[in-house]
């Protein structure tokens, strides 16, 4: 009889044998739950290309973290439609904007809860790009100054990690240095450090009403067919004082998580973004993949190729599916 010395399906044989040697698994306490806040009260409108997804006015976006806080979600990452907007995006460190406002209110009612800032200039100037512009380009060095502001602001307002997200050459030295000499030295920073100029972007610009007004933002976020400039940013970003370095989208990226893990001893985050989200409901409401399993392998795949913090709208569903396996176990 022929002795077959390596047959991997032994390990594989029952689920006890799979469950022990697995390599990776997903916890509910490596997930960001993104939340959009908008003025007002009472508001809880469906984002119509992100199905699940609402537009909250912070009274109702306090029933969402409560919902997040009950199944176990350690932190909601909060972005926001201001009252107003204008060349420079003043109303991104208004301390009354809905931004401002929800992360003083969460972090009243649920102090246990991580608060992350998404700062960016996009949402809240009238060109809806990434900062204050000179002709048609975005003026690097003064838009700093308004992102460092706009990160103090929300400090001040209760977040425990800033997370720049504009592109901008400098921003973190620059927002590290304005949270040091306001006495914030221990807010982190998270950078989205290597930020392709992706088309997965899509619902969330709807979701934000943060698109261009004209022409786009290739000029300062990455070309999806570069990996070794991702290197060069993220050293950059490093260099100037980053806690945690993000990669996104996630999906089409895990070769570059995989590379960012590799090189660094920070931790990893990744950002499932909304086209990555839209696409998974599009096909699950018609019956044509199975949304929970694909969800959940999209997160695994996520954690095997380094990820350590996953930013995703499917938290709340992943936190219950995770649950069901728990007990079905
Ligand atoms: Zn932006």
């Amino acid at each position: 009889m022929k002795v077959n010395l390596l047959r991997p399906r032994r390990l594989r044989k029952n689920e006890a044998l799979r469950s022990m040697v697995r390599e990776n698994t997903v916890s509910i306490k490596d997930f960001i739950y993104p939340i959009f806040v908008v003025p007002g009260q009472k508001v809880k409108e469906e984002i119509s290309s992100l199905p699940g997804c609402y537009h909250f006015s912070v009274d109702e976006a306090l029933k969402e973290v409560e919902k997040a806080a009950k199944v176990g979600i350690p932190a909601v990452e909060i972005f926001g439609l201001p009252e107003y907007k204008d060349d420079i995006g003043s109303s991104a460190w208004d301390m009354t904007s809905p931004v401002q406002q929800a992360m003083k209110a969460i972090k009243k009612e649920f102090p246990h809860m991580l608060i992350v800032g998404d700062v960016c200039l996009c949402q809240y100037t009238n060109s809806g790009h990434c900062g204050k512009l000179c002709g048609q380009e975005v003026d690097n060095d003064p838009t700093l100054e308004l992102l460092a502001k706009t990160a103090v602001s929300q400090a001040e307002a209760g977040a425990d990690i800033i997370a720049p997200s504009d592109m901008m050459d400098g921003r973190i030295a620059a927002i590290r240095e304005a949270l040091d000499k306001e006495k914030y030295e221990n807010t982190s920073i998270m950078s989205y450090a290597v930020k392709y100029a992706s088309a997965y972007y899509g619902p969330f610009r709807d979701a934000a009403n943060s698109a261009p007004q004209f022409g786009n933002r290739k000029g300062y976020q990455m070309d999806p067919a570069n990996s070794r400039e991702a290197m060069k940013e993220v050293e950059l970003d490093l260099a100037e004082g980053a806690d945690i370095i993000m990669v996104k989208p996630a999906l089409a990226y895990l070769d570059i998580v995989h590379q960012v893990r590799e090189k660094i001893n920070r931790p990893v985050a990744v950002y499932n973004v909304s086209g990555e989200y839209a696409m998974v409901k599009a096909a699950a409401a018609n019956g044509w993949i199975d949304e929970k399993r694909i969800v959940m392998e999209s997160m695994m795949c996520m954690k095997r190729a380094g990820a350590d913090i996953i930013i995703s709208y499917h938290a709340i569903d992943v936190a219950k599916w995770l649950k069901e396996e728990e007990n079905n176990v």
